[in-house]
């Protein structure tokens, strides 16, 4: 049985519109209502003056083209990578506009998905994960400015009151007060954890990995849905780390979407389990350099070019000096979804190709010299196929020769300076302030 009351509740932002359809939950034991293809009658859409008519009589919008962005605190000092000062953020918000983006709320992406409304050729999505303070005392402020509408990603452990809360959480009345004013909130499921190695918290509690899984899909939905009286119809995979087992999990759920952090441009026909969104990091400017150009800029579209996230914990890590002339290098692939093992290239600047080999179960990349360094600054490109579109990662480290050793670089003196974005502390990220355990270590082989 199903008693589903909707009503609409319509949001005036400035120009921009959102209209929530709110349930009446009695949950289910079992599976979640399925989406509806088409809208009854009482759902008609309002759409704004402004937007183009709804799709559906033309048949699905596959012209647009979205590009995601993730963000996660906004400090002055970023005590990471995952924090961005707030000037920082107000210039990549204005240069949306500037590179003719028009700023969509996550209401007309689902819309959109579902065949049931065109968008702007060039739209972009703002999405902002855990849930920290900062965004509603920093973020908020300056997209209210540009009366950009966005969406928050929520894991509720992290919420206070909740147990993986810390003194940077939101409360659920600033949440309800960020609803009020046409803020979208989704899922980042319950606890945060790497999904794929079940080692979450809460992985002890369940039977089965499939049963925690879906615990993390299902009660993170049903809570903000029943706190905040909202429909949830997106997830985001924590560390953007999703395999198989993960997506199913997802989809299963009730969820239309569900959002990786692997940067690409997003198509009608993107699948809705792997939606990529550009992780934004301070230090790492190129990243929003490559979202803004993923629309309309030249250079091929085919291939999706991208700075390696901290998720993939590669090895050696961003920025991190080595004095192995032949180190191992490793990376985690798993955010990139099913990496064509054949396909995978793995060079180093000055140095060629390496040797590679891939495991399609661990998702794990490991690539070793055939020669040694050259060169102090050494650039790592990892190319492949995933699916049907190209990739290509990069990320950047040093070598330093030991002492008495000749040092790299020396006997090429005058070599041209390779153009890369400023090297980020090697570490490796945590996310939620040190209350959620970051990634595990690349297991070794
Ligand atoms: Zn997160």
């Amino acid at each position: 049985m199903r008693k589903v009351f909707r009503f609409l509740r319509v949001l005036i932002l400035g120009s921009v519109m959102s209209v929530v359809a709110c349930k009446k939950v009695s949950l289910p034991e079992t599976p979640v209502v399925p989406v509806e293809t088409s809208a009854p009658a009482s759902e008609k859409v309002v759409v704004p003056e402004n937007a183009k008519p709804p799709a559906s009589a033309a048949g699905p919008d596959t012209k647009a083209s979205v590009v995601v962005l993730c963000y996660h605190r906004f400090e002055e000092k970023p005590k990471d990578s995952l924090g961005l000062p707030p000037a920082e953020f107000e210039r990549q918000m204005d240069a949306l506009k500037e590179h003719g983006f028009t700023v969509i709320p996550m209401r007309d992406f689902l819309l959109w998905r579902r065949g049931e409304k065109a968008l702007p050729e060039k739209s972009a999505l703002i999405t902002v994960d855990d849930g920290y303070r900062s965004v509603y005392e920093v973020a908020w402020p300056i997209l209210k400015a540009r009366e950009y509408p966005f969406t928050l990603f929520i894991y509720t452990n992290y919420v206070k009151g909740q147990p993986n809360a810390g003194g940077q959480s939101m409360s659920w009345g600033e949440l309800a007060e960020m609803r009020d004013a046409g803020v979208d909130i989704q899922s980042h499921t319950v606890s945060h954890s790497n999904m794929k190695f079940e080692k979450g918290k809460w992985a002890s509690k369940y039977k089965t990995g499939e049963e925690w899984l879906r615990a993390e899909m299902e009660v993170s939905k049903k809570m903000l849905e029943q706190k905040l009286g909202i429909p949830v119809g997106a997830v985001a995979y924590p560390y953007g780390v999703h395999n198989q087992r993960i997506r199913a999990a997802a989809m299963d759920a009730g969820y239309e979407v569900a959002f990786t952090t692997y940067g690409q441009r997003v198509s009608y026909h993107t699948p809705a389990d792997q939606i990529g969104r550009y992780a934004i990091e301070s230090g790492k400017p190129q990243i929003f350099e490559d979202a803004m150009r993923m629309i309309g800029g030249s250079g091929d579209a085919g291939t999706v070019r991208t700075n390696a996230s901290a998720t993939m914990v590669t090895v050696p890590a961003e920025g991190a000096v080595v004095s192995d002339p032949q180190p191992l290098v490793k990376a985690n692939l798993a955010s990139l979804g099913e990496v064509d093992a054949a396909s995978l290239v793995v060079r180093v600047s000055g140095v060629g190709k390496l040797d590679v080999k891939y495991d399609a179960v661990s998702k794990l990349m490991e690539a070793r010299f055939l020669e040694p360094i050259r060169e102090r600054e050494n650039v790592v490109l990892v190319s492949g196929k995933s699916g049907a579109k190209r990739f290509e990662l990069r990320w950047t480290f040093i070598y330093e020769a030991k002492a008495g050793e000749a040092k790299a670089g020396e006997a090429k003196a005058g070599a041209p300076e390779l153009r890369v974005p400023a090297a980020s502390p090697a570490a490796v990220p945590t996310e939620g302030a040190g209350s959620v355990p970051g990634l595990p270590a690349v297991p070794s082989r």
